[in-house]
């Protein structure tokens, strides 16, 4: 038996053990059928099962209403940053995008290519340590949509709360928290989510999408990229991502096993609390965002002198505790504790801080 490290990477990441076992039983032979998941036709019986099987035990889990739509896509979420402006953006319209870090500004870049992009709010007035609150944005009466990243992996900062935009659509770019917790749909116009953070394998694009936004594309919008087009073929206008469809099903099941989202928003809350609330009573670490809007999934934290960094990192590799450098933009460290990062993982990671803390502090 090889040992399973403690893998706290951003994403691609961690994936229930559970599942990968489920995903190696079935390789050669997925339930008697003498072949594998990727070897079968998507428009087969075989697979029809599999696709639609995953797709209502999502439903189930986020309890989506039945008037949403939901498309398994390729592209990654960075895709979607396009593909949300040609679908809902109208020739000479204009949306709002609330800006939290590096995500929304990577969506309201691309965003600016189609049309006017109104940055209702920015973090930037805190460093982005805080989110602006809902009585600090500058909502456009006449947008086609508001955009906003509940969760930014990247800088550690999520929204505890969901904005108000009245009858104006919201859409989210919920890649790296779907799923974490309990979440009301139907507040939502869209929503969308790479598999790689808390879904599945990289080359999936989860969009939930409530039906009266379908069919608004403008016309040059590529016909692939035409969330009718997609929903009208059950996301199967061309070849799907079957493997990462599939494997992400498994995902959604053991989820289910878990006890579905109330439980596993259970654990998430306890591994965040343990990890934050060790930083906070250290003098070695730290986590600078404000209290309320800390990350739940991605926590970001400094050495108070991080001449230490790659010690502490290299010690933690030694351990079988992966990938706990913080993203190339921002330097430090980061932990992402994902559904599929155990509290016993979080319980391993303190414990390795707390030896560091005593030798080193
Ligand atoms: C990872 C991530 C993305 C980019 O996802 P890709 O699938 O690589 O395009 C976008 N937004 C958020 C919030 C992410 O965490």
């Amino acid at each position: 038996m090889s040992k399973r490290a403690y893998n706290f990477c951003a994403g691609p990441a961690a994936l229930p053990e559970a599942v990968l076992k489920q995903a190696q039983a079935d390789l050669l032979d997925w339930q008697g059928r003498g072949l594998s998941v990727m070897e079968m036709s998507h428009r087969g019986d075989d697979f029809t099962a599999i696709s639609s099987k995953a797709e209502q035990d999502l439903r189930d889990l986020l309890v989506i209403p039945s008037d949403y739509k939901v498309l398994f896509l390729q592209g990654g979420a960075s895709l979607q940053f396009a593909q949300v402006a040609l679908n809902l953006l109208p020739e000479g319209g204009k949306a709002d995008y609330i800006d939290t870090g590096i995500w929304s500004r990577k969506a309201i870049e691309q965003a600016q290519n189609y049309g006017a992009v109104n940055v209702a709010a920015s973090a930037k007035k805190y460093d982005y340590l805080a989110i602006p609150g809902q009585n600090e944005w500058q909502l456009s009466k006449d947008a086609a949509y508001v955009h906003y990243t509940p969760n930014e992996t990247i800088g550690g900062l999520e929204y505890g709360w969901i904005p108000e935009t009245g009858d104006i659509p919201l859409v989210a770019d919920a890649s790296s928290n779907l799923l974490s917790r309990s979440l009301d749909v139907s507040r939502f116009g869209l929503i969308y989510a790479g598999a790689q953070k808390n879904i599945g394998p990289s080359g999936l694009v989860v969009v939930i999408v409530q039906e009266d936004l379908l069919g608004r594309a403008r016309s040059s919008c590529p016909k692939l990229l035409d969330y009718k087009v997609e929903a009208d073929n059950g996301s199967m206008y061309n070849t799907p991502a079957t493997f990462s469809w599939y494997l992400s099903g498994l995902v959604f099941q053991w989820l289910k096993e878990q006890g579905g989202l109330p439980a596993i928003e259970r654990i998430n809350r306890q591994k965040q609390e343990l990890l934050y609330g060790y930083i906070d009573n250290s003098e070695m670490y730290v986590n600078p965002i404000a209290k309320n809007d800390r990350s739940w999934m991605n926590v970001p934290f400094r050495l108070q002198d991080e001449r230490l960094d790659k010690v502490f990192l290299d010690g933690a590799e030694e351990r079988g505790l992966l990938y706990l450098q913080g993203h190339r933009s921002v330097g430090g460290m980061r932990a992402s504790i994902y559904n599929a990062v155990s509290l016993e993982a979080v319980q391993a990671l303190v414990a390795y801080m707390t030896e560091f803390e005593k030798e080193h502090g």
